[in-house]
């Protein structure tokens, strides 16, 4: 069978080589919050500094040229990856927590009234949740909560009872960054339009895992972050159906984003995606993002979910031999992340001591406060693998773990 070569694939990350704290090789656990950047990914940044570096859509200059066509480029390239139908329904974007924003801000504000009902999920990331919150305490709409199971999975039955004739949007993750839980995403857009609402998904998690198709699932937004697929931070991307974009106002007002400004007449629009991107763009970590998305995509997805649903089977197999240990969240349907505790031992401690052999983990509320406090719980510590990471990671990973609770037990 076709398998991916882990070992040529590590050789592209210069950071997977580090030692760390007399010679103890790095084992970077902590994908979910940010994955490490390959070679390609490194020269293509590089690159448009020493050889195009220059503002976009205004020069007519060779270099503007270049820069302008490489960053239209990379915005096919995000189209092609969600597989968007249009190239002008994918706007670029801070990351996901400035997409939600984006879509809070311009549609919600301008759809949205007093009454009015956004739906979201008990395991959303806090940048799904807070810019709700702040339209609740200034248009009046209301928040309501899709609840969480024991093992972490949305509770559909409560997701339909949910919905009103006031229900407009229900923004809901694709997969939870705390738990690792991948949402029925296709029926749950099937429910949210067949009782008229909009859904916009949360793809912060799911991109660098699994072939993501906005056509496919139907939705309505979709947004993501470039340094979760192995791309650099400060770049992401909101995909909005056109239509939707067309009739939504700008957010942010600047250059870039008019068809014309007047003192006397007023000032119009440009069309979408332009009319979102007011200020000169992250052009560099667009050109890179481009080059992250076609190294993953050239991996194969299916080998890659293969390989980490490997890696995640065999750190359950041995975490669940460790006493006292639990695992939190055991969605059947699951991205290769374990948030755990261990009686006797508080996540904090882990996450120090488990540092000092070189193993890079998360501890924490994982920016979900509300879904883990719906556990009885204010930390776990989260392990989240990429493509690169290898069984013997994992082994060495727990070997760690093993010690160190040995040390605080
Ligand atoms: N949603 C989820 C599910 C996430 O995991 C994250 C990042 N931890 C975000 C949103 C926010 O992404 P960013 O910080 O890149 O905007």
């Amino acid at each position: 069978a076709l398998m991916l070569d882990v070992d040529a694939i590590r050789a592209q990350f210069p950071i997977l080589g580090r030692e760390l704290h007399d010679g103890k090789p790095l084992v970077y656990l902590d994908n979910a919050a940010t994955t490490q950047t390959p070679e390609p990914v490194l020269e293509a940044w590089n690159d448009y500094f020493r050889r195009y570096n220059a503002n976009i859509h205004r020069g007519l200059h060779t270099l503007a040229d270049e820069a302008t066509a490489a960053f239209e480029q990379a915005r096919d390239t995000v189209r092609e990856f969600l597989n968007a139908a249009r190239v002008e329904e994918i706007i670029f974007t801070r990351g996901t927590t400035e997409a939600i924003n984006l879509v809070a801000n311009t549609w919600g504000r301008a759809n949205l009234r007093e009454g009015d009902e956004v739906m979201i999920s008990a395991m959303e990331h806090h940048s799904n949740i807070v810019p709700w919150q702040m339209l609740a305490t200034s248009l009046g709409i209301t928040v309501k909560v899709i609840p969480v199971d024991q093992r972490g999975v949305l509770d559909m039955q409560a997701y339909q009872a949910l919905f009103t004739e006031r229900t407009r949007l229900v923004a809901v993750t694709h997969v939870s960054n705390a738990l690792g839980t991948i949402n029925p995403i296709r029926e749950m857009a099937d429910i949210a339009h067949d009782h008229g609402a909009l859904i916009l998904v949360d793809g912060a998690q799911a991109v660098a895992h699994a072939r993501v198709d906005v056509t496919e699932m139907d939705v309505d937004f979709y947004a993501f972050s470039g340094h979760k697929i192995y791309g650099p931070t400060g770049i992401g991307a909101l995909y909005g159906r056109y239509e939707l974009l067309d009739a939504m106002p700008p957010w942010q007002g600047g250059g870039e984003m008019i068809s014309r400004v007047s003192f006397d007449d007023g000032t119009t629009f440009a069309a979408p995606p332009h009319k979102f991107e007011a200020g000169t763009p992250a052009i560099a970590e667009a050109v890179a993002l481009d080059r992250a998305i076609r190294w993953l995509t050239s991996l194969h997805f299916d080998l890659v979910s293969d390989w980490e649903q490997r890696l995640l089977t065999h750190a359950t197999e041995r975490m669940q031999s460790i006493d006292g240990l639990s695992i939190i969240g055991q969605a059947p349907e699951k991205c290769g992340v374990i948030s755990f505790v261990v009686e006797g031992a508080h996540s904090q401690d882990i996450g120090l001591l488990i540092d000092q052999f070189g193993v890079a983990i998360r501890t924490g509320h994982h920016c979900a406060q509300p879904l883990l406090r719906s556990f009885g719980l204010d930390a776990t510590c989260r392990a989240s693998f990429g493509v690169y990471n290898t069984l013997e990671e994992v082994d060495a990973f727990v070997d760690a773990l093993e010690r160190v609770l040995a040390m605080v037990r």
